[in-house]
């Protein structure tokens, strides 16, 4: 169960999610407004929606 170093945004990201204990990723497209919220998942899954809610071309 060894856990590889991750990078520092990610490990400030994941740290802050704990901090919250949940997070919300909004589209930064103008006019969209999809977001994702989610708390209490696994990074892996955390790193999925992220990049769901982020990338437009992808909703
Ligand atoms: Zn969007």
């Amino acid at each position: 169960m060894g856990r590889t170093t991750l990078p520092l945004s990610e490990r400030i990201a994941d740290a802050a999610a704990l901090l919250v204990g949940k997070r919300t990723v909004r589209c930064p497209h103008p006019g969209c407004r999809v977001s994702v919220r989610y708390r209490a998942i696994t990074p892996e899954e955390a790193q999925r929606l992220t990049g769901l809610a982020t990338d437009h071309t992808r909703h």
